[in-house]
């Protein structure tokens, strides 16, 4: 059943225009045709289905930016990639709507921008068709937030470099084909000494642990990759070697307001099945919207739901603009991320403890909210990147 959204009602956005909307009908027909139903199947598995990947792809969801001659509708308004994720994200189905966005705006755009010619037409139509999924891999057992101590090893042996190390926690990792890799080429340098390699999921020596059981986000394949002497050719090197660092801070903005979206999309997704709950639920004779304790707590929540919504519109308003910059990509990250979690916890407690059992939403958000302070950069980091913009 689709979920009526009870947005907040002050809050009228200017974000989307009549085209934007059109768009969110057919997609909101697809996710519901096509996602929700599988969702419970699909947290079961650790993983969405392949074939969910393939139908995305067939109905031009998936990498809607890459230019037509590479297989993409060339969509450059990125309200759309954003659209996609906030459907998604009101669907309460926090796996598919942190994968599918992930392949389309956190891995894409490094093919998209600094892959060679030859690697864009040999991958972007494949990821576009969804017959090659995307994924990212920066973090290792030793190193995440300091991603300067990675230590897998990317030596030159003229055509090819041979990697040799292992990632963890990669997202879409298990089911991944193509996966940006970060890696040391010069291990005596930091930040200058880091590149990033292509690597397809199919060359010798690239192995995957299975996916993860983690506490939330259960549709979600995280796992380990292990490479073991992978010889991966030159030509699949993204940019300039030693310049992977600088690329990865130009891209993660875009990340940091991905994940901005999904958080308050699903905030709100949880906020409108506790409208709902309140009204049915009865208690001391009266329902449990009449308490004044559940207003209060509903008046909350809508409020800090209003500001985030309003924020994070006009963050995507600088962005399509190309003018939002790291520090305030960090600042939707950080306080989005929080308001999901507080959500996801208030609403809990409106249901009593029904709020507990894993059938209801908001107990699935309750877990699957959590990890967003974490990935993409911890909460921690992004008030390190936005205190040194205040105090530039
Ligand atoms: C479900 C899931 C999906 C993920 N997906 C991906 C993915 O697709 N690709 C990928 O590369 N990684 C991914 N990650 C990894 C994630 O980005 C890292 O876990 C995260 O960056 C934190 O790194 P860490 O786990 O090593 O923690 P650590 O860096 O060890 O941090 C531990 C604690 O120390 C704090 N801390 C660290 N440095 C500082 C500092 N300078 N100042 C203040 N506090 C600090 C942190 O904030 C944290 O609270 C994923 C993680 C999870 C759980």
């Amino acid at each position: 059943m689709p979920l009526t959204l009870s947005l907040p009602p002050t809050l009228e956005r200017d974000l989307y225009t009549e085209e934007h909307e059109l768009f969110r009908e057919s997609l909101n027909d697809f996710v519901h045709a096509e996602i929700v139903p599988h969702n419970e199947q699909w947290e079961k598995d650790h993983m969405v289905s392949r074939e969910s990947w393939l139908k995305l792809g067939e109905a031009g969801f998936l990498g809607m930016q890459v230019p037509e001659a590479y297989g993409g509708l060339g969509i450059t308004d990125f309200r759309y990639n954003m659209l996609f994720t906030e459907v998604l994200g009101h669907t309460g189905c926090a796996g598919p709507a942190v994968g599918y966005p992930l392949h389309s705006d956190i891995v894409l755009p490094y093919i998209l921008h600094y892959a060679t010619e030859e690697v864009k037409q040999h991958w972007l139509p494949k990821m576009v068709s969804g017959q090659a999924i995307g994924a990212i891999a920066m973090t290792e057992p030793g190193a995440g937030s300091d991603l300067q101590g990675m230590r897998t090893s990317a030596i030159d042996h003229g055509d090819f470099f041979l990697v040799n190390g292992s990632k963890t926690f990669i997202t879409n990792g298990y089911l991944s084909d193509i996966v940006v890799v970060a890696v040391k080429t010069d291990p005596s340098q930091g930040a200058k000494g880091i590149s990033l390699l292509l690597m397809d999921s199919a060359m010798k020596g690239f192995t995957k642990g299975k996916p993860f059981h983690k506490v939330g986000l259960h549709a979600q394949d995280t796992c380990e990759l292990f490479f073991d002497n992978v010889e991966v050719p030159k030509e699949n090197l993204v940019g300039e070697v030693g310049r992977g660092f600088g690329y990865l801070m130009t891209e993660l903005a875009q990340e940091r307001l991905v994940v901005a979206q999904s958080a308050i999309s699903l905030a709100e997704a949880y906020f409108a099945a506790t409208v709902e709950y309140v009204k049915e639920r009865s208690a001391f004779g009266k329902k449990v919207a009449d308490f004044q304790n559940t207003k209060y707590k509903l008046a909350e929540l809508a409020t800090d739901i209003a500001m985030s919504r309003a924020f994070m519109d006009h963050c995507v308003k600088l962005h399509n603009e190309g003018k939002c910059d790291g520090a305030t990509a960090s600042m939707a990250k950080y306080r989005l991320t929080e308001i999901q979690c507080k959500v996801a916890d208030e609403c809990v407690q409106l249901h009593g403890g029904y709020g507990y059992i894993w059938d209801y939403l908001v107990a699935r958000g309750y877990a699957d909210a959590r990890v967003q302070r974490i990935y993409a950069g911890t909460n921690e980091i992004m008030k390190e990147l936005i205190s040194r913009k205040v105090l530039s």
